[in-house]
């Protein structure tokens, strides 16, 4: 049969049969699609052959750049020899394995076991159903409360996105649902008090934490979320202090700390995990995009001994751990991941981050005295910039104009693809990136500054 309008474009095609993930699909119509055909290195093309320098890594997470071809010969070797195979019921392979002995290898802190999923949320989908599971093996059913943060991004299953604290993640979804508790976002520049400093604000988030914990019942609260520099939510690093303050206060109250590593692991922010970077201590951690390169499908969550082994009391209790993805290990993505932490080994990720890193916070740096920048943030090789209305009263856009919309779609037009956060512009590129191509980016991101700013003006 003739596929339906062979003779369309793409393009044309997409319009017709195509449902976007975080599009407006009625505007979708109207301004249509970027076909996106090939990449090399950190640049993408489209169907013209114009190229774009993916200053996203695509969404976070191809850290190796496009046409890696390891990786291709990975994938395409373990395809022949076995394409899929599962790991339900005593199952297991030859590249599951050394992922998970290798992931334990690296972990920062102990870590007992690793279950494989195949996407960030799906990782975090199974550490609240672990955090469960463990309530009900430890006789404790009411202590299933879990706390994430304004601003937080975790994910988009049902329950993952009750975590996420973002309101578009909610609207119209009939989220969250009872059980998850709030945070404050540890933003110094929007959330501190006039004259707080960093330390002061984070002994202050600190203290709502603990507060919060005290008038929920702390027998009812069983986890903290975060992810070590909040990606979704607008790159927010978090203040001096901030996290063995935060994690203080979880000991305290017998709470579970699940580190959301699935933008900042891998080197994102100059150490291996987000974990190093803060002085973190977590219970779990969940892992993806950079653990494959956004080359497979697949994410992990690492659990330590205080969470493993409850879990498999329950199960042989009740006979069963009843969980599991069809693709949770598929051996191709597995195959690819581990090639994946090859080359960032062989080719030493992080010291090429330490070298690069501070062009990228150095360049950004100097959109400090832009008059559309308010704030300019990051750490390693993420970073955003904050636009604003009136630099010295810190006033945002009217939401209405969208600014932060219009300076991403300006830079597209000049080939670089960025991400908005409301109005912070998010900065991820690939980790190979070269100084000359940092420089390059910022090139064409500061002509589309310039045009913003006077069509804002
Ligand atoms: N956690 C964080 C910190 C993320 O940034 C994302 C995705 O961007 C997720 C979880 C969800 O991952 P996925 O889109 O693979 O489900």
């Amino acid at each position: 049969m003739e596929p339906r309008h062979s003779n369309r474009t793409t393009a044309e095609r997409d319009i017709d049969s195509v449902l976007h993930p975080y599009t407006n699909l009625i505007r979708h119509k109207e301004v249509g699609p970027l076909v996106i055909t090939h990449g090399q290195g950190v640049r993408v093309f489209d169907e013209a052959g114009k190229d774009y320098i993916e200053g996203l890594a695509g969404l976070w997470c191809t850290s190796l750049g496009w046409g890696e071809e390891r990786l291709v010969q990975a994938a395409s070797a373990q395809m022949r020899k076995l394409p899929f195979y599962h790991l339900f019921s005593h199952k297991t392979h030859d590249p599951a394995v050394a992922l998970c002995d290798r992931l334990l290898g690296m972990a920062p802190v102990p870590m007992s076991k690793v279950f494989l999923a195949g996407s960030g949320s799906e990782a975090n989908d199974t550490a609240i159903k672990l955090i469960h599971y463990r309530a009900n093996a430890l006789g404790k059913p009411a202590k299933k409360k879990i706390i994430a943060r304004e601003k937080a991004y975790h994910g988009v299953t049902v329950a993952t996105a009750a975590l996420t604290g973002l309101p578009f993640n909610h609207r119209g979804f009939d989220l969250p649902f009872s059980g998850v508790l709030r945070a404050g976002c540890p933003h110094h520049y929007r959330f501190a008090q006039p004259g707080e400093s960093e330390e002061a604000f984070s002994t202050r988030l600190a203290a709502e934490l603990d507060a919060l914990i005290v008038a929920e019942g702390p027998d009812t609260v069983a986890a903290f979320f975060a992810e070590p520099v909040m990606g979704a939510g607008g790159v927010i690093v978090p203040p001096a202090g901030y996290f063995p303050k935060i994690q203080a206060v979880l000991d305290k109250y017998d709470v579970l700390l699940v580190v959301d590593e699935v933008i900042c692991g891998f080197g994102r922010t100059g150490r291996m995990f987000g974990t190093e970077t803060f002085g973190i201590r977590p219970d779990m951690m969940t892992l993806a995009k950079g653990l494959s390169s956004g080359y497979a499908p697949i994410s992990a969550l690492m659990v330590n001994e205080r969470v493993y082994g409850p879990v498999a009391e329950e199960s042989g209790r009740i006979g069963v751990f009843g969980h599991g993805y069809t693709y949770g290990g598929h051996p191709v993505s597995a195959a690819v991941a581990v090639e994946t932490l090859n080359i960032y080994a062989e080719r030493d990720i992080l010291a090429h981050i330490a070298k690069v890193g501070p062009v990228l916070q150095d360049g950004l740096a100097a959109f400090r005295d832009h008059p559309l920048v308010g704030e300019k943030r990051g750490i390693g090789l993420i970073g955003a910039l904050e636009l604003v209305a009136d630099k010295a009263a810190k006033t945002p856009f009217d939401p209405k104009l969208a600014a932060g919309p219009l300076v991403v779609a300006k830079a597209q037009n000049h080939g670089v693809i960025l991400r908005a956060m409301g109005d912070s512009v998010a900065f991820s590129p690939p980790l190979v990136i070269s100084e000359a191509e940092i420089a390059e980016l910022l090139r064409r991101f500061g002509k589309a500054l310039d045009e913003a700013h006077g069509d804002l003006t």
